[in-house]
């Protein structure tokens, strides 16, 4: 499990992102000042923190140098987005910057792009009963295995890390089978079929007119 750290004061905010962050499967330990979040960082090992820089108690910017030693990687959240700010934060060293407001899908995205560089990336996607063993490639629904090709299990990922979104069928064609769409739908639509039949998903993956397909969970 995959730990990650928030220190935030605004407590609607972190929880929003702990909330998030917890439904893509990761653990989330909220700090809402300075003081708190070094002793967690004192007391804990975690995978990444996400970091307010104006906090009570003790600052970002110094609980940022009181982090980098250990090696963590951190990822700045803050309403202060002023180039300057933004320089001075990954100049002394974190990761990468996120200023508010932000959309949660571009928090996700950055942290998952932070987890795969520092070799952290989750490698299990979970969906209700099913889950998705990423390195393994292994699919098992209520613990039992299910044999999926290998374009069916690219096409499930695909769908999972999107899900709730309609996907255009030339986008998931394009992801999962790695050449352009000629507008011929029949393997996408017959390997749509084999997933749901095989997962018992028929009521999950949704048809969406004219688009293509959506996950709903
Ligand atoms: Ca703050």
């Amino acid at each position: 499990m995959i730990e990650i750290l928030i220190v935030e004061d605004e407590k609607a905010i972190a929880n929003l992102i702990s909330k998030n962050l917890t439904a893509e499967g990761y653990h989330c330990t909220a700090a809402y000042d300075g003081k708190q979040g070094a002793d967690y960082i004192e007391n804990n090992n975690y995978d990444l923190v996400l970091l307010d820089i104006m906090l009570p108690e003790i600052d970002g910017y110094e609980l940022l140098e009181y982090i980098r030693p250990m090696g963590t990687p951190v990822i700045f959240i803050t309403a202060r987005g002023s180039l300057q700010d933004r320089i001075q934060g990954l100049r002394i060293g974190a990761d990468d910057y996120i200023v508010k407001p932000f959309q949660i899908g571009e928090l996700i995205a950055r942290v998952e792009a932070i987890l795969r560089r520092t070799g952290k990336a989750n490698q299990l996607l979970a969906v209700d009963d099913v889950e998705i063993h990423l390195d393994s490639r292994i699919v098992l629904k209520n613990k039992q295995n299910i044999e999926l090709t290998m374009k069916e299990f690219d096409l499930l990922v695909e769908l999972v890390r999107n899900k709730n979104v309609a996907l255009y069928r030339e986008r998931l064609y394009e992801r999962v089978w790695g050449e352009p769409f000629t507008g011929e739908t029949r393997t996408l639509d017959s390997h749509i079929q084999r997933l749901r039949r095989k997962l018992g998903w028929d009521d999950k993956i949704k048809t969406v007119f004219r688009i293509g397909y959506r996950l709903e969970v």
